[in-house]
């Protein structure tokens, strides 16, 4: 049987094991840390469990279409359920908006908190979705970087409307020639952190992001988010796919421009075919160090990362929900520090997660497990220790003016994640947390194929390649390897 050596255990490494197992490889995951997931990991502390990395569960059906895959049930190994509340927002002067998940009631509620015209919300949202069926198939389920994408019909359809995609737009620039109240454009213009771009900077065509969000919904995992990689993980396991934890791949083996194999820190691995889920640029620059590098593509800019406090809570708060976010005066101000200025600003979005809402043993009894999270720059090695004490007090000073309580006194266990704690756990460069950003409009097209141009058989997947970042995307870059490997046959 052939084989298929897969460097990394992140969402993408897993789902690209499983892809290539049902083609009838015999496939081996080596991974440098000791578990399974990459970002997708989580911690207990003092009795409060954390989803460490994501938090927002969209398109479910990526992971149960894996487990259908094998003919296997999904619900045996995992579940979820749909969210009705999207999101709770805050401003400083006390304005709140819940966003629900119904459309109709969110048009009008929105229409109404915002004193916008419901028909504008509803001609933007119907333009959202057009945008999304548009372009899906074009940017996301396929290879950007094979001619034959480019001869079908949809392709055609989407150049032909191109004009309405609003490529040469930002998005905030987008958001406003459709809304006047800048409560409502910061909304909307907030989906650009989705991918880990700037409202500034990111074309308007990434509205189809709340299209993702408010079309197919927002879910919660039981157990939480790290039931997304620990069942996929289990799958594996029991489909054979063999895993090597604690083991780092040190090079990529080439041989008459094909990979062969890996050498890691403690063994050899022959391989007929070689994925990489680690990030792409310490891929060329660690693995394949002696080969030529795509030159462009490794100097995108980077997606923002995270500064992320786990704050476990004495007490809880009825007016928050899953997800919440208190916005910041200045979305400027703040987008041009992460991104131009690479520091945090001193009002920054306080983005807070309560998984303890939907799963009661995830803090103790009357007690709130909280995931606060700001947006952050890459790890260009600033003094990230000044960083996080100032931020902390900045947190703690917005939830304190903003949701009207004194949470300092409310912390009862902390730990603290940073971009270069993000970079060191999983090899992420400078921390990012989707790859590359998409603050210009080739962006899509400057991401690393999915294959590699100039060696044989070797297949990149996961957050830092097309077609992005975020689990749905990185799934579906494990369903564009699928596609490019050959089938067995090809190998006999
Ligand atoms: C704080 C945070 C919040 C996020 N929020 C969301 C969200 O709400 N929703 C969402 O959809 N996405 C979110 N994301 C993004 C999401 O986590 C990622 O897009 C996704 O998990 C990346 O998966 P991946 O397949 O690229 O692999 P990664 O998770 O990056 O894992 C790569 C794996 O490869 C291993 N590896 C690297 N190099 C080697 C080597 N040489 N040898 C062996 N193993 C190696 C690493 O140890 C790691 O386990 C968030 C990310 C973070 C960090």
């Amino acid at each position: 049987m052939p084989k298929a050596l897969v460097i990394g255990a992140g969402i993408g490494g897993i789902a690209s094991a499983l892809r290539l197992r049902k083609k009838g490889y015999n496939v081996t995951v080596v991974e440098s840390n000791d578990y399974a997931g990459g970002k997708l990991h989580a911690i207990d502390l003092n009795g409060y469990r954390f989803d460490l990395g994501p938090s927002l569960f969209t398109m479910p059906h990526f992971i149960d279409e894996l487990f259908e895959l094998f003919n296997k049930t999904p619900t045996d190994y995992f579940n979820y359920h749909r969210k009705q509340t999207i999101c709770n927002y805050f401003w400083e002067d006390g304005h709140t908006f819940s966003a629900n998940a119904n459309l109709d009631t969110f048009v009008t509620e929105a229409s109404y908190s915002f004193n916008e015209p419901s028909e504008n919300i509803k001609k933007y949202l119907d333009l959202n979705k057009k945008k999304y069926d548009l372009t899906a198939s074009l940017f996301l389920e396929k290879s950007l970087h094979k001619a034959s994408t480019y001869l079908s019909k949809q392709t055609i359809t989407s150049i032909l409307h191109i004009a309405s995609l609003d490529i040469d737009n930002n998005l905030n620039k987008t958001n406003e020639s459709h809304f006047k109240n800048s409560k409502l454009i910061q909304l909307f213009n907030r989906y650009a952190t989705y991918n880990g771009s700037s409202p500034y900077k990111t074309p308007g065509i990434m509205s189809m992001i709340p299209h993702l969000e408010m079309h197919y919904g927002t879910f919660f995992p039981k157990g939480g988010m790290h039931q997304i990689s620990q069942s996929l993980y289990q799958l594996a396991l029991d489909e054979g796919i063999v895993f090597n934890f604690n083991e780092n791949i040190e090079k990529i083996h080439v041989k008459n421009k094909k990979a062969t194999g890996a050498t890691s820190s403690t063994s050899e691995y022959a391989a007929d075919v070689v994925v990489t889920n680690m990030d792409v640029y310490p891929t060329y620059k660690k693995l394949l160090q002696d080969h030529p590098e795509p030159k462009k593509t490794l100097a995108q800019e980077r997606s923002s990362s995270a500064l992320i406090f786990y704050w476990g809570i004495d007490r809880e708060f009825p007016n928050l929900d899953l997800h919440n976010i208190l916005f910041s005066d200045s979305y400027t101000e703040e987008f041009a520090h992460i991104f131009d200025k690479k520091t945090l600003y001193q009002d920054p979005t306080v983005y807070i997660n309560i998984t303890s809402k939907e799963s009661s043993t995830d803090a103790p009894m009357g007690h709130e497990n909280w995931f606060v999270m700001i947006n952050a720059p890459g790890n260009y090695g600033q003094d990230w220790e000044a960083l996080k004490h100032k931020a902390r007090t900045d947190i703690i000073a917005k939830v304190n003016r903003v949701i009207k309580t004194d949470i300092e006194k409310h912390i009862t266990a902390e730990h603290i994640l940073d971009p270069a704690g993000i970079e060191n756990a999983t090899s992420s460069y400078r921390g990012a947390l989707y790859g590359a950003a998409s603050n210009n409009k080739f962006a899509a097209f400057l991401r690393h194929p999915n294959f590699s141009r100039q060696i044989k058989n070797l297949y990149f997947c996961g957050g830092s390649v097309h077609p992005g970042g975020g689990i749905p995307l990185c799934l579906l870059s494990a369903k564009i390897v699928e596609d490019l490997v050959p089938n067995i046959k090809k190998h006999a």
